[in-house]
């Protein structure tokens, strides 16, 4: 919604004049919503938005139209006065909307193909206030962002959630609309997607598709047919839909949600099972037989209105989607040993891993108390910085003590319980950051490489080992600090380190920060033939933050963690015993 508004914006500078002014008013009103805490959809059911500063009753009409219908107005009275593309136009950079009012003017040029063709055959020169260098200048721009378009973007899941939901939102005010769902890596929960994937059942797919295009955000559309179509948003998400008809709806989702290798494995199966598994149809083999002589034989579709039917047919578990990878899901559903008590979000019941103002927190521990309550959760594990990470904010002893006297003060004001934690610092020489005497008085204990230290891959190794032998039981803290598309993990020897925790009083942190996501899936099940349990953590800086639990879920459910080998899964009497560092 925030993009189809900037679009508005953009449209309406290029309009200039007395619409410069509409023009500012958009921006300014789209970083008001922005900033806007809280459920905007519901600000817009109840007729709130005009009580956000800088939200007049024009702009909060046209939001709430775009919010409803996926429409405006505005937009598409904007939109018939422009050529299409020319908001494709503005992302170039360097490339003023005044230049591409005047290209349009002079050229009539509307998408950066056809300026690219007219600058190759040196007709953009004459145009006034251009010239011969930036017409050169501006070819080399274009190939700069044809370099930059050509290598997918690939968006972090919370943020291919947000859009997807937006798409999901516009869609479902179709009228007519049956069924829709997000498929593909989103709904895979994989950490980064480069395609968003929506199957949607419509009684005739063809003017769904019609009504998905006239969604504001879409720059580009890159491929359509009658029952499909992808495209690029204005963020630079590309976005596939798939439409077909309600009782096609269950196998649509199947194939498309994928995994590629997921979907090719199960049509060899069934094939083997005398099925033709295909994207549009299965189809089962029918031979009719008179007095031992094949009549005719032929093939009948089966009917696949839910999903979950075509694991059955297969004569296999149903698969979740989080594990459809063939990673061993495959092997494991039809030999009937697939976990069927995949940990969910309703399982949990503590929030483990927060910060508060004591370190690097956003909120007071009465906030995140108060939010956790919120949530349902039973349980709040307070663990801030150790002195080692100074520059987190690390507590030392006597401020420690103070946090102990707030969370006891706390404590008497809310149902929740909280727990005094600490996520200890990881030091070089695999020691944590407080002495015995006082690691024993924590109720939890997370422990955290943060700092490398410049350590090889076997003195990193020795390292952990050695921290995962500390006497006191310790909670491994996102295990080999991995920041999603900005640093890789480091370097170690993971399967000896998980050895050892087999063997020591400690288990593994799922961490559910969506740049973290550690530890990884493929070490989850290492971890899992150990036998070493785990904890499901939010590692939340602030009291939003812990929304992160959906994700550290996923990543679980994509671990094949069940719910008897997640610690937070228990009351909180058990998980105070299980975790109790001395
Ligand atoms: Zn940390
Ligand atoms: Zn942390």
């Amino acid at each position: 919604m925030r993009l189809a508004r900037q679009e508005i914006s953009s449209l309406l500078e290029l309009k200039g004049g007395v619409s410069r002014f509409k023009a500012r008013a958009y921006q300014t009103g789209a970083r008001a919503i922005v900033a806007v805490a809280g459920d905007i959809g519901r600000m817009i059911e109840e007729n709130r938005l005009i009580t956000v500063p800088g939200i007049g009753n024009a702009l909060a009409s046209q939001i709430k139209q775009l919010h409803l219908t996926g429409s405006s107005s505005v937009l598409d009275g904007l939109r018939k006065e422009f050529p299409p593309g020319i908001v494709e136009l503005s992302g170039l950079p360097g490339l003023s909307t005044a230049k591409i009012a005047t290209l349009h003017e002079t050229l009539g040029i509307t998408s950066i193909a056809e300026l690219q063709a007219a600058a190759e055959a040196g007709r953009v020169r004459d145009v006034k206030g251009f010239g011969a260098k930036t017409e050169q200048r501006l070819l080399e721009l274009i190939a700069n962002h044809d370099r930059e378009h050509k290598t997918e973007k690939r968006f972090h899941i919370h943020h291919a959630q947000r859009i997807g939901d937006q798409v999901l939102n516009y869609l479902q005010a179709a009228p007519g609309l049956k069924e829709v769902s997000v498929a593909g890596s989103l709904r895979r929960w994989n950490e980064t997607v480069g395609t968003i994937r929506i199957v949607a059942s419509f009684k005739r797919p063809k003017d769904l598709v019609a009504h998905f295009l006239r969604f504001p955000m879409i720059v580009k559309v890159e491929d359509q047919t009658d029952t499909s179509c992808s495209v690029q948003l204005a963020e630079g998400a590309r976005v596939s839909l798939r439409a077909v008809e309600p009782n096609q709806f269950g196998l649509a989702l199947f194939w498309e949600t994928g995994s590629e290798a997921h979907v090719k494995k199960l049509h060899e199966i069934a094939s083997r099972n005398g099925l033709d598994l295909n994207r549009e149809t299965l189809k089962v083999k029918i031979n009719r037989v008179k007095r031992g002589k094949s009549l005719s034989s032929g093939r009948r579709p089966l009917e696949i209105r839910n999903e979950s039917d075509v694991y059955p047919l297969l004569h296999m578990q149903y698969v979740p989607p989080e594990l459809r990878e063939d990673e061993g899901e495959i092997e494991a559903a039809l030999n009937k040993t697939l976990p069927e008590d995949l940990v969910t979000r309703d399982d949990i019941q503590g929030m483990v891993h927060c910060h508060t103002t004591y370190s690097d927190g956003k909120n007071s521990i009465e906030e995140m108390a108060r939010a956790a309550e919120a949530m349902g959760m039973k349980y709040l594990t307070i663990t801030d910085h150790s002195p080692t990470a100074f520059y987190a904010g690390g507590l030392k002893l006597d401020r420690l003590q103070r946090q102990w006297d707030e969370i006891g003060e706390t404590q008497e004001k809310v149902k929740i319980k909280l727990l005094k934690g600490t996520e200890s610092d990881i030091l070089s020489d695999g020691r944590l950051d407080y002495p015995d005497r006082v690691l024993e008085q924590f109720d939890v204990v997370i422990a955290s490489i943060h700092s490398r230290y410049k350590m090889d891959s076997e003195k990193m190794t020795r390292c952990l080992m050695a921290a995962m032998r500390q006497p006191v039981f310790k909670i491994w803290g996102h295990a080999l600090g991995r920041l999603i598309q900005r640093r890789p993990p480091f370097e170690c020897d993971v399967e000896r380190v998980l050895d050892v925790i087999a063997e020591s009083r400690a288990a593994i942190e799922v961490n559910g920060d969506p740049y973290r996501l550690d530890m990884e899936p493929r070490w989850i099940r290492e971890a899992r033939k150990r036998k070493i349990k785990f904890v499901i953590s939010v590692d939340a800086h602030s009291a939003g933050a812990l929304q992160n639990l959906k994700y550290g879920v996923a990543m679980a459910r994509r671990g094949w963690l069940r719910q008897g080998e997640v610690l937070n899964t228990l009351g909180v009497k058990a998980f105070a015993k299980a975790v109790r560092p001395a």
